[in-house]
Parts: C-alpha cells; sequence; structure tokens
C-alpha cells in the first residue's frame, strides 16, 4: 500500500533499480532533484495568506526553472491524520516512488523563500549521506536544542535507508495513537521545546540522540551556508546585500569591458573570485540561501507571539522581491524598493545581468 504504517516498503533499492533498467529514457543521474513543497487542502483563514502561498509557490517555481530541478506542489492531505508539519512524510514517500528517477527528493516548507537564484545545492559534498538538514552536532549534543537543526528544508535520498527512517520517525506522530507519550518523551529530552505535542523536529533530533548508532552516519547537518536560514535574523539585512551584489557586479561590469575578450568567457567564474577577494562569503554579505518564516503561519495568521504580524508580512515582502529582483533583472526589470511589491522599473540596456 501506499500508506505508511501498513505496510513498510521493502527492497526500495534493488526495485527502483529494477525499474530504472526498464525505463532509460528517464535518464537517472546522481543530481536529479524534485523539489516537493505543499499547503493545506481549504482556504486559507488569514485573508492574504492565498496571495502570499502564490508568491512562496511562484518563487519555488523560478528557482526550478533556473536549475533544471523539477517541482511537485501538494495540496491534500495524504494521510488524514498527518496534519501540519507531518503532511510531508506521506508526501515525501509518495514522491519516491512516483519518481524513481529522482535522486533526490528537496523538500522545501511552503513559508521558505529561496533568496539566492543562482546558488547551486552542493551535492557532490552529500554523496556518503541520505538526509541533510540544516543543523549543529555540538549544539545537538551539547544542548540537546529544539534549534540545534531545522526540518523545514531537508534532502533526503531516493533510497531504502530513507523509507525506513520515515516509517520510524512518523512513528512518532499523530497516526500513532501512542503519540501524546512521544510528545513527552520529547519535552523531557528537549528542554527548550515550546510545543506540547510530538513534532516532527523534535522526532528527528530524538532518533539522532537516542538511536544514534543506528541513523547518524548517514545524516549530515549542513551549517556552511543557509540551507535553512532563520527569516528574523535576516530580513533586515537584505537592502545592504542586494547593494552589495549591485556594487559587485558592477565592478566586475567595469573589470569585463577593459579586458573584454579575455574576461568573456569567465564572467560567473570572475565574478565569484572577485567577491571571494572582497570577502563576500561572510554572513550579511552574502545572499542568504533560503530564508524561512518559521512561526509565521501566512495562511492561518496564528504567527508565534514573539512577533507582530507586521514583521512578518514587511519581511516577507523584502525576502520575495529580493528573491525576484534576481529574477526579474534578468527581465529588465527590478523592484527598486524591496517593501513595495506591486512598484517595478525598468533597467538601462547596458545593466550588467
Ligand atoms: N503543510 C502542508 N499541508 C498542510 C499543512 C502544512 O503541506 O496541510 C506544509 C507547508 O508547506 C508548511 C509546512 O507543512 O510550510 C510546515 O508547517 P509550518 O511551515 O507552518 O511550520 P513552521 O515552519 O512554522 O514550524
Ligand atoms: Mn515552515
Amino acid at each position: 500500500s501506499y500508506a505508511f504504517g501498513e505496510e513498510p516498503m521493502k527492497d526500495w533499492d534493488l526495485k527502483r533499480r529494477e525499474w530504472l533498467k526498464l525505463h532509460p529514457s528517464f535518464a537517472a543521474s546522481e543530481e536529479k532533484v524534485l523539489l516537493v513543497t505543499g499547503s493545506q487542502p481549504n482556504v486559507c483563514k488569514n485573508p492574504v495568506g492565498d496571495h502570499l502561498q502564490l508568491r512562496l509557490f511562484k518563487n519555488k517555481v523560478d528557482y526550478c526553472r533556473i536549475h533544471g530541478h523539477e517541482i511537485f506542489y501538494n495540496d491534500v492531505l495524504l494521510n488524514q491524520k498527518g496534519t501540519g508539519f507531518w503532511a510531508k512524510y506521506p508526501l515525501l514517500r509518495a514522491s519516491m516512488l512516483a519518481h524513481p528517477e529522482a535522486e533526490w527528493i528537496w523538500w522545501v516548507d511552503s513559508d521558505a523563500v529561496l533568496t539566492d537564484m543562482e546558488f547551486k545545492l552542493p551535492l557532490e559534498r552529500y554523496k556518503d549521506h541520505n538526509l541533510v538538514v540544516h543543523g549543529w552536532w555540538n549544539m545537538l549534543y551539547k544542548e540537546k536544542s529544539w534549534t540545534s537543526l531545522n526540518a523545514g528544508v531537508l534532502l533526503i535520498r531516493n533510497c531504502q535507508w530513507s523509507m525506513d527512517l520515515m516509517e520510524r520517525w512518523t512513528s512518532m506522530g499523530p497516526q500513532n495513537p501512542d503519540h501524546e507519550k512521544w510528545g513527552k518523551a520529547q519535552k523531557s529530552l528537549i528542554k527548550d521545546k515550546a510545543y506540547p505535542g510530538s513534532d516532527d523536529q523534535s522526532a528527528l533530533i530524538y532518533l539522532l540522540i537516542k538511536e544514534k548508532d543506528r541513523w547518524a552516519d548517514r545524516i549530515y547537518l549542513e551549517s556552511e551556508y543557509n540551507l535553512h536560514g532563520y527569516w528574523l535574523g535576516i530580513v533586515d539585512g537584505l537592502d545592504k546585500i542586494s547593494k552589495g551584489y549591485m556594487e559587485i557586479d558592477r565592478e566586475v561590469d567595469l573589470l569585463r569591458r577593459r579586458h573584454a575578450e579575455k574576461m568573456s568567457l569567465f564572467y560567473g567564474a570572475m565574478r565569484e573570485k572577485h567577491m571571494k577577494d572582497r570577502g563576500f562569503w561572510k554572513e550579511n554579505v552574502r545572499r542568504p540561501f533560503v530564508t524561512h518564516f518559521t512561526g509565521c503561519e501566512p495562511c492561518s495568521g496564528e504567527h508565534n507571539s514573539m512577533y507582530t504580524w507586521e514583521a512578518c508580512w514587511n519581511g516577507m515582502q523584502k525576502a520575495l522581491n529580493f528573491a525576484d529582483n534576481q529574477v526579474l533583472s534578468r527581465f529588465g526589470f527590478v523592484h527598486p524598493d524591496l517593501l513595495n511589491s506591486s512598484l517595478v522599473s525598468p533597467l538601462p540596456f547596458d545593466f550588467p545581468a
């Protein structure tokens, strides 16, 4: 059966290999990524919720078009009990079965914005791993903190190991009659866990601590770039980052004109070198790859009480327009004010893009 918890998938690696042999035109490769995201089946309670969902989805479609990834948007609950953050696991499993040619399934929460349209997932780095999430090992094992990793953006390999992990992972979820017990078990291990019930992020932390030998060596905690970046620490810096990049583009463009023949072929590489020389890989200077509006709940509007809805709204406008400027500038237009989503200006023909 396609459902979790009824009949576990067995021998998926073998079955997948057989399928790939029979379907050579799908040209499976280690680089093939399917981005999967989605939202609830009903109208958003928040009047601007569906508008935000559309813009958040557009952002992911733009990224996938630029990088040649496929994308799947799901708006149904595959398991009626698996609501909210638990909704993604039956979907990830179904996506693996539906797309055997995809080596990686990349889950991106609907409330996460891809804010560096040029950044490529460094898949080569993950060749010995099956699950990649943003996080820090020392924080996980020393502080056992809820924020030591984030499960809102994850890369999971299409393989039997992932099936086994998700079977175990979701056994702590709401389809399990014991899930209240799991919420308590997680809370006693993870002191700063705020949500009282069992949640998927706590469940992963729990498995990494309690069943380390079984899972940890195939899990990669990424912290060299923002595979997930917490929005609150990011959005205020976006204007400055945007200006910085414009400056770099102008400088590299001048260099290119000065050395027209030598440089024209190496524009991308040149720009990268120039940015490295100028210290552009530092945080708050470099574009964050992902800006995740965790806690903002754009659809329901029931945001975390630590901040106002205005802060969430403005932050989302900034992140979406910041990302959109990287797309729109290729079309010759720009949002001059990151807070004003409807205003766009044309760019001069010689704008370096
Ligand atoms: N989601 C879904 N279907 C649902 C509810 C949620 O696919 O019925 C997805 C949606 O993409 C959302 C994610 O689950 O972004 C996780 O929820 P949320 O982002 O609200 O959690 P947070 O990041 O705030 O902890
Ligand atoms: Mn989220």
